[in-house]
């Protein structure tokens, strides 16, 4: 997968260094370019921003070094990424979209600041190739640059060989419409707090069923929308009791 961020703070996006996500870079699963927004800049002082028609507080980013930037890294002859312009406004971040963007080939990022991007510059794009605003939750950030770094650790971890045990991916929060059943690891007993019994079981069966339960329990208590709207034709009889 091929990855361009631009951003007026290239340095955020120095954690993509690291971890699995480093890893991922360097095997040449995922080839991500961080680009300085600034560059696409002709002024002296290498301005972004310019006061809102109609006016108000802030600024909003001229649709100038954008629209350039866009041309550089979206030519017009070469296949279209799919851009993604987080924003408290746009449509909410999932593990379902995270998916579909495991699936693209390409994805371009552009990362608002101040009141956010000129309209204009996501109109346009969106004559050219396919634009997805996306949120974080319901709540504003500074910039786009922390929704990004969300974005990539969600979307990295489902690319074929990203993670150690694939298999993780089946059995995660939400995965299946449910969250995950609580976690222990050693010592059995730490604190005076004991490991519940049937994990030390080796019973696998018995195993499976207590941590579909505590998944649907928990999933209850936490998430009842996210319990509602599973499909009843995916529960048996126990998950029903439960
Ligand atoms: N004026 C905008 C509004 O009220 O919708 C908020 C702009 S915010 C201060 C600046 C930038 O932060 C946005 O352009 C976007 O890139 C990013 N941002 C803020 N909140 C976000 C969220 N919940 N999800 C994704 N990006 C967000």
């Amino acid at each position: 997968m091929r990855v361009d961020i631009v951003s007026i703070f290239p340095e955020y996006f120095a954690p993509l260094e690291l971890s699995l996500i480093g890893r991922a870079r360097n095997s040449g699963t995922l080839r991500l370019a961080v680009h300085d927004l600034r560059g696409w800049t002709h002024d002296v002082h290498r301005t972004v921003d310019d006061t809102p028609y109609g006016g108000g507080p802030g600024m909003v980013m001229r649709p100038e070094p954008w629209g350039a930037a866009l041309d550089a890294l979206a030519p017009a002859d070469l296949t279209p990424p799919r851009l993604l312009v987080p924003s408290p406004t746009g449509v909410p971040f999932s593990q379902a979209l995270a998916h579909e963007l495991a699936a693209e080939p390409h994805l371009l990022f552009a990362c608002g600041r101040y009141e956010g991007i000129d309209q204009r510059v996501l109109d346009h794009a969106a004559t050219r190739m396919p634009v997805t605003e996306v949120s974080l939750g319901d709540y504003v950030l500074f910039g786009g640059e922390v929704a990004v770094l969300v974005i990539m650790e969600a979307v990295t971890r489902l690319l074929p060989g990203v993670l150690g045990n694939a298999s993780s991916l089946d059995e995660e929060s939400h995965a299946h419409g449910l969250l995950e059943a609580p976690m222990y690891t050693k010592p059995a007993t730490w604190r005076g707090l004991d490991v519940p019994e049937v994990l030390r079981s080796g019973d696998h069966g018995r195993i499976a069923r207590w941590r579909r339960d505590e998944a649907l329990t928990r999933t209850a208590a936490r998430r009842p929308d996210m319990l509602a709207a599973l499909d009843p034709a995916g529960l048996d009889k126990r998950d029903v009791e439960t």
